[in-house]
């Protein structure tokens, strides 16, 4: 059957993958000129990318947890297990007090920032959350209220509400407890990586997908997917049009609402209240390490900093594959409609000065060799209250018409891994209809 997929991240290559693994004659269209959309590298992106390097960067900082099956069990069926490693990476937390690691329980024990009746009570929380198997009733709560009633004013005030409004900017009274208990469910202390970056199984998708007669279309944005005697007409740019028997789309629900008006109102209602963020992430190439504790996730719970989280992947993977250079990923989550995500890199550099000084007092401006900036709308989804009931169906209400996205991952919070879970699981769904 000739088989459509709408966009070319990791949800999409994954179903065009098992698509053409069954035999079945794929196309995938993605409107940018590189794949992998969210997890796409630096190098597709920007013409100045360093020659030097011997690995390429993800636009925004990345890991895998050990529980990341789905993906895990992807790297090795084509061929690049022996690329994928797991090592501990050291996580802080910048207080008032200044910077502690904030991984182990010994560590939690001796970070002064709490008092000990906080300490005991955050961890016995964190305890039944993590081991309780139910998530169900939790997606009635709303998060930020039920952290302050389990976790106590001190804990909430500290760690949660800071997380909470930094993360979900306007909406963060809506999230609800799922998220957050999924949050504790999936973390490893042990991250993995792919040598050569997450663009190295990217590109072996595209290969894998070449290889078996599939085509992916890159700068080819899709405009209108209608419905004609044929089976789904899909219309990108002037006068480009292509015919197939069935079509999956993974784009944002906004995008999907856009090209596919032909989508009946109760479908398009459900997509229309979807909520998500959007996310920045500045990449500064530096001479010097920034954080010379080893720190390779930075919790940023101060209101007063500008940003979420710092990132230094050079105190994950070894510098000599990046010319010998630190790189740190500053991340920041905005509302889709904010004027923030109007600043550019130098301005962003401007405003996070101060802050970098306080997290490495020598720091300096002169450091910073290259800066860039990645920004993408739809990186957040928002669950907020009873999410499961809001969820659009992956079969959609179109003859072989399938919707496939980040929004309906939950309980889980998007990942790579739950990209490849959910690109499995659509292709299934659209091969069900074909037997
Ligand atoms: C800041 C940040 C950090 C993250 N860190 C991690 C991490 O450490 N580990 C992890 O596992 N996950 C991480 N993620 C999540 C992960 O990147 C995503 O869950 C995953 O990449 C989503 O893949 P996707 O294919 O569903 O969506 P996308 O990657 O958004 O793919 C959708 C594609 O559709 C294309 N498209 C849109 N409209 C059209 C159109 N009209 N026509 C054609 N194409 C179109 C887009 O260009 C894009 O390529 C992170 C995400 C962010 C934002």
């Amino acid at each position: 059957m000739e088989m459509a997929v709408i966009g070319a991240g990791f949800t999409g290559l994954t179903a065009a993958y098992e698509l053409a693994k069954r035999g079945h004659r794929v196309e995938v269209f993605e409107k940018n000129n590189f794949t992998g959309g969210l997890a796409g590298g630096v190098r597709r992106v920007l013409d100045d990318y360093p020659k030097e390097w011997d690995w390429d960067l993800d636009g925004f900082y990345r890991h895998l947890f050990v529980s990341d099956t789905e993906i895990i069990n992807l790297i090795k069926e084509v061929g690049l297990g022996k690329r994928l490693f797991f090592r501990p990476a050291k996580t802080s937390l910048i207080a008032r007090e200044g910077i502690f690691p904030f991984d182990t329980a010994m560590a939690i024990i001796t970070f002064p920032g709490l008092t000990w009746f906080g300490k005991l009570r955050a961890g016995l929380v964190i305890f039944w959350l993590r081991y309780l198997a139910n998530w169900r009733h939790l997606e009635q709560f709303p998060a930020h209220r039920q952290a302050r009633l389990y976790f106590g004013e001190e804990v909430y005030h500290k760690l949660w509400r800071p997380l909470l409004k930094k993360k979900f900017k306007s909406f963060y009274q809506e999230v609800n407890l799922a998220w957050l208990w999924a949050r504790f469910r999936k973390r490893s202390r042990k991250l993995g990586y792919l040598e050569g970056s997450f663009q190295v199984l990217i590109d072996r998708l595209g290969r894998e997908i070449s290889q078996r007669g599939g085509k992916i279309r890159t700068n080819c944005s899709v405009s209108g997917i209608k419905a004609v005697p044929k089976g789904l007409k899909i219309e990108c740019g002037l006068k480009r049009e292509f015919v197939f028997d069935k079509v999956v789309a993974t784009v944002a629900p906004s995008a999907f609402l856009r090209i596919c008006p032909e989508l009946p109102a109760d479908y398009q209602k459900k997509l229309g209240n979807l909520r998500s963020l959007g996310a920045s992430s500045l990449i500064l190439v530096l001479r010097r390490p920034l954080m010379v504790d080893g720190t390779y996730w930075l919790n940023v719970n101060r209101q007063d900093i500008p940003f979420l989280s710092l990132v230094e992947q050079t105190n994950f993977q070894d510098k000599s594959k990046y010319g010998g250079c630190s790189i740190v990923y500053i991340g920041n989550y905005f509302d889709e409609d904010s004027s923030e995500q109007n600043k550019d890199a130098d301005e962003l550099v401007q405003e996070y000065l101060p802050f970098l000084k306080q997290i490495n007092p020598e720091f300096k401006r002169t450091w910073i060799l290259r800066s860039w900036l990645f920004s993408r709308h739809f990186a957040q989804p928002v669950f907020s209250l009873g999410y499961s009931k809001l969820i659009p169906p992956i079969k959609t209400p179109l003859k072989d018409l399938y919707y496939a996205s980040m929004c309906q991952v939950y309980p889980w919070d998007r990942g790579m891994n739950y990209a490849v879970e959910m690109g499995k699981r659509v292709a299934e769904l659209m091969l069900e209809s074909c037997s």
